[in-house]
């Protein structure tokens, strides 16, 4: 039998594997909620005041743990994670690979008497060393100079992670080199976090000196699809590469739009209360759970939190869907595009800024000097994304956010910013000074002190903006739903902290002049709309038309991975980060790499197994197939059914034709594959294996598609598409 025909007997037979180490079933959510982690209750309860203070301080403040502190957190850590069944600590950290790592130690030691004992220092909380020369630096370390450090981040609080059998205590870590460059995601985000609060401070002064830090928050909203584990396992192509490289559309699809906010599946639901009950004792404030468009695809989304943390979040959450999901005999697919035809996932990233007095920037609000105070971010929002499009575009460029944009119901590659009639109203008229009757919306008092409340109603919904202002916050559509947050969320601060920074300077600039701050602000502001109002898009921007239009204003369309990373190669882009202090040259360098290794690794991975499933799994069976068609026409000879034997032969010679594509396709590939192996730049050769390469996965497919509606299904080696999509 093969491994498919098992497969599908298997995907009834499943046994729910429920050993839980704690068990809230049915239990009120505020009841577990954080249960896992070592948050203020918990770190009151087992830090001596002194201490706990001393480090809540520097918490808030971003200053340095003094190592006396440093060694109580440590005491208190420990008795608190061992009262709870752990047994190990380990710092968790972000490497450049976009997933976590851990290296866990036991609380145990052996005194120099042979006696056991548990121990946890401030030493051991603060630093780990890493002989991590296996993660991917991008050539800042060679293995020579391998040393490199994980160092405690206590913004983001302990927890403890929890399989079947035990507990490890978690800490949240940055990751550098010996030398004190980052190789890993959060370092960056953290300074960006910490530009953004300098530069949007300063300019909340203009209206409320009482603010003292400005935060991005983040609110993610994570699509992923669901699949049975048996047919994933039948599957090598979803196994090794999260996508599907083959597989004819499934007669239904998503076309009757009947999956969209259905009723979820009861053995999804299973799964979704299992995950979710992990996440919320681990304090991810997860809410929100629904169908997504296609076929067996889910959403979930959690309510917003400071970036860093939802960053951390996200990270905890994808782990924790992928362990529960095989728990319960399911995959999680959070690739960007698992299925061909039907629409793929995407990680909205709903962004705004708020202020230490309880304020979110974003809000349009009903105060009239607040609304000076939200023109004043919204404009600046606008005119940062159109000075550094291209560069937000880089900051989602991945091989498999490549398939996304601009395919089926996704934002295309071009960034552009939705701002909805009204608020696109409010902006002209406050470009233009005047006072504007709209009879729909009511009068508008363009007068700086008198802009209507705008509720969050008034902002439609724009599904296909890449970047659309949702009523309180901007909703950036085009994270790919596998990628860790960190990236996006470092280049959209940064460019914003810059753009704030600069907003200051020409604002100060005219006030020098004798300009009221009112008047300076104002005139600032209309410049601003006039020089970013290109990047202003309300319509469609999945239509054909815009592509058009886009082109003529000027924006690019960068459709490619390995074009859109170099846009951090730029020396626009490095004088952004250097000074912003986010990165250094050779550490953007060194990411720049890093995404250019990834790209190729991926899309050899992909050539290399689309060339054995095609000769090992398809070309045999067709074959196959294709001698018992053979065999018919022979047959058919035999008794003087010649007529009859003609019939069958064309189907014969179609499939001769198919496979004689195939085989000439692949072979092609391999020597394209070759080919950009012998160039000397990793640029050149990932944007050869991105224009000479990739192109075959589709030319191969489409032959390979043909055969599968061609061959007995008995001959199929490779679940379908209505199997994959339909059965759950
Ligand atoms: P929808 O599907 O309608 O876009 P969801 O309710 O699924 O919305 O998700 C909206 C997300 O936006 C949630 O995570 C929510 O917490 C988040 N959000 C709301 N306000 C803000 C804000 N001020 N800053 C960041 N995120 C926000
Ligand atoms: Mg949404």
């Amino acid at each position: 039998m093969s491994m498919r025909s098992e497969s599908l007997l298997k995907i009834n037979a499943h046994k729910k594997d429920s050993k839980f180490l704690t068990n809230v079933k049915d239990k009120p959510i505020s009841e577990y909620f954080g249960k896992l982690v070592f948050g203020p209750d918990k770190i009151k309860k087992y830090i001596m005041r002194e201490a706990y203070e001393s480090l809540m301080h520097s918490i808030e403040t971003g200053e340095k743990i003094d190592d006396k502190t440093a060694d109580f957190v440590a005491v208190g850590m420990r008795n608190w994670a061992m009262d709870n069944g752990a047994t190990h600590f380990s710092h968790w950290f972000q490497p450049l690979t976009g997933k976590t790592a851990e290296k866990h130690d036991a609380f145990f030691k052996l005194d120099g008497n042979g006696n056991v004992i548990e121990s946890f220092t401030g030493e051991e909380l603060i630093k780990q060393e890493t002989d991590g020369s296996s993660f991917p630096t991008g050539g800042l370390r060679g293995t020579s100079q391998a040393r490199g450090y994980t160092i405690w981040d206590p913004s983001s609080y302990a927890f403890l992670m929890e399989s079947s059998y035990g507990k490890t205590l978690c800490i949240p870590a940055i990751f550098i080199s010996y030398t004190g460059e980052s190789l890993d995601l959060k370092t960056p985000l953290l300074k960006s976090i910490y530009a953004l609060d300098m530069a949007a401070t300063d300019v909340c002064k203009y209206f409320n000196t009482n603010i003292k830090k400005v935060t991005p928050t983040l609110g993610w909203e994570q699509e992923y699809f669901i699949i049975d584990e048996a047919l994933f396992n039948a599957r090598p192509d979803l196994v090794l590469c999260g996508r599907t490289l083959f597989g004819n559309a499934s007669a239904r699809g998503q076309q009757l739009e009947d999956h969209y906010f259905a009723s979820i599946p009861e053995r999804v639901q299973d799964f979704m209360h299992d995950f979710e009950d992990d996440c919320l004792m681990m304090g991810i404030p997860i809410r929100t759970r629904h169908n997504e468009v296609a076929p067996t695809q889910f959403e979930c989304a959690p309510i917003f939190e400071t970036v860093n943390i939802a960053a951390d979040h996200n990270q905890l959450l994808m782990e924790i869907i992928d362990k529960i999901a095989k728990r319960h005999g399911l995959r999680a697919l959070m690739h960007e595009k698992p299925y061909a035809g039907i629409n793929g996932s995407g990680k909205h990233n709903n962004w705004s800024l708020a202020t230490d007095t309880g304020k979110n920037l974003l809000n349009p609000g009903a105060n009239p000097e607040n609304n000076l105070q939200f023109l004043t971010f919204f404009v600046n929002v606008i005119k940062s994304i159109h000075s550094h499009g291209d560069l937000l575009r880089a900051s989602i460029a991945t091989v498999g956010n490549e398939h996304r944009l601009g395919a089926n119901e996704a934002p295309p590659a071009i960034i552009s910013v939705y701002t909805g009639e009204f608020l696109a109203k409010i902006l002209d008229d406050f470009k233009n000074g005047t006072k504007t009757e709209n009879t729909n919306l009511g009068t508008l008092d363009i007068n700086l002190n008198k802009i209507a409340t705008i509720t969050k109603d008034d902002t439609d919904r724009n599904r296909t903006s890449p970047f659309p202002f949702t009523g309180n916050r901007f909703e950036f559509r085009a994270v790919g739903s596998s990628v860790n947050v960190s990236n996006p969320m470092t280049v959209l601060n940064t460019m914003m902290a810059d753009q704030l920074k600069q907003f200051k300077a020409d604002v100060d600039e005219l006030i020098e002049t004798g300009v009221s701050i009112e008047g300076s602000i104002t005139k600032v502001l209309q410049r601003y709309i006039v020089e970013s109002e290109n990047v202003i898009f309300n319509g469609n921007n999945y239509s054909e038309d815009w592509v058009q239009e886009a082109e003529s204003r000027g924006l690019n369309n960068i459709k490619s991975t390995p074009e859109a990373l170099e846009v951090f190669l730029r020396q626009e882009s490095q004088d952004l980060f250097i000074e912003n202090g986010v990165f250094t040259e050779s550490e953007l360098i060194a990411r720049y790499n890093v995404s250019i290794e990834e790209y190729i690794k991926k899309i050899e991975i992909e050539s290399l197994l689309i060339e054995e499933i095609s000769n090992t799994q398809i070309i045999p069976n067709v074959v196959q197939f294709q001698n018992v068609l053979i065999g018919n026409v022979q047959n058919l000879m035999q008794i003087g059914m010649e007529n009859e034997a003609n019939v069958i032969r064309p189907t014969i010679t179609r499939i001769s034709n198919h496979l004689s594509n195939m085989m000439s396709n692949i072979g092609a590939m391999r020597i394209a594959r070759e080919e950009s192996h012998t160039l000397l730049k990793e640029s050149d050769i990932a944007k050869a294996f991105n224009s000479q390469v990739k192109p075959y996965f589709d030319k191969i497919r489409k032959d390979a598609d043909s055969l599968e509606m061609m061959v007995d299904d008995q001959h199929w080696p490779l679940p379908k598409y209505r199997e994959l999509l339909f059965l759950n």
